[in-house]
């Protein structure tokens, strides 16, 4: 059977998120098919006002549709907790186990791909610590993940602000967003001090 453009482009967007295989990817272009006008049509409003709608906090770089998210606008900033990626916050979050607030990297140090401290959102963490009590590196325990603690506990310390990493609970080379709930949370009471 010859192809049908249309259904084949859509397929390849789906492809192009994260977890979809060009199976999972062709299912879900064969389920645009079968909606309404109305369900596209709704479809695609969403995926517009995401994008236009969704910035980073101006504080903590956290997803927001604010200036300033929800968590940084509702707790106390006595306490932060340093994370690679939004999603991460998310699944801390899920643990109940932080109180404090965030801060969001975008990354990890890699000098594989050539990602150097200036990529990552580090300048405006340095800007926030004053008055701050601790801050908790929860980047993934993986090499980067540690190599980007390491990387600012030596920055950080010099300034007076203690700084602890998350236990390994999590087992190294997992990623913090599938790790449950529980073990995140126990990840954090044990935290140890760089
Ligand atoms: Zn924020």
């Amino acid at each position: 059977m010859k192809e049908i453009k249309s259904i084949a482009a859509l397929a390849a967007r789906f492809s192009t998120l994260p977890g979809v295989g060009q199976k999972t990817a062709l299912r879900y272009a064969y389920a645009v098919i079968d909606m309404t006008e109305d369900q596209v049509d709704a479809f695609c409003a969403a995926l517009k006002e995401v994008k236009s709608s969704v910035k980073l906090c101006s504080v903590c770089g956290n997803f927001t549709d604010s200036d300033v998210c929800d968590i940084c606008a509702s707790r106390s900033a006595k306490k932060i907790c340093v994370v690679s990626y939004p999603k991460d916050i998310a699944a801390i979050e899920k643990s109940g186990a932080f109180d404090g607030v965030y801060h969001v990297l975008h990354g990890t140090l890699s000098p594989m791909d050539n990602r150097t401290p200036d990529d990552l959102n580090i300048k405006s963490l340095l800007s926030r610590l004053s008055g701050v009590d601790e801050v908790i590196v929860a980047t993934n325990p993986d090499v980067e993940g540690e190599a980007t603690a390491v990387y600012l506990a030596r920055l950080i310390k010099p300034l007076g602000v203690p700084v602890s990493r998350i236990a390994q609970g999590i087992s190294m080379g997992s990623e913090l967003e599938y790790a449950d709930a529980v073990t995140l949370s126990q990840a954090l009471y044990r935290r140890t001090s760089l």
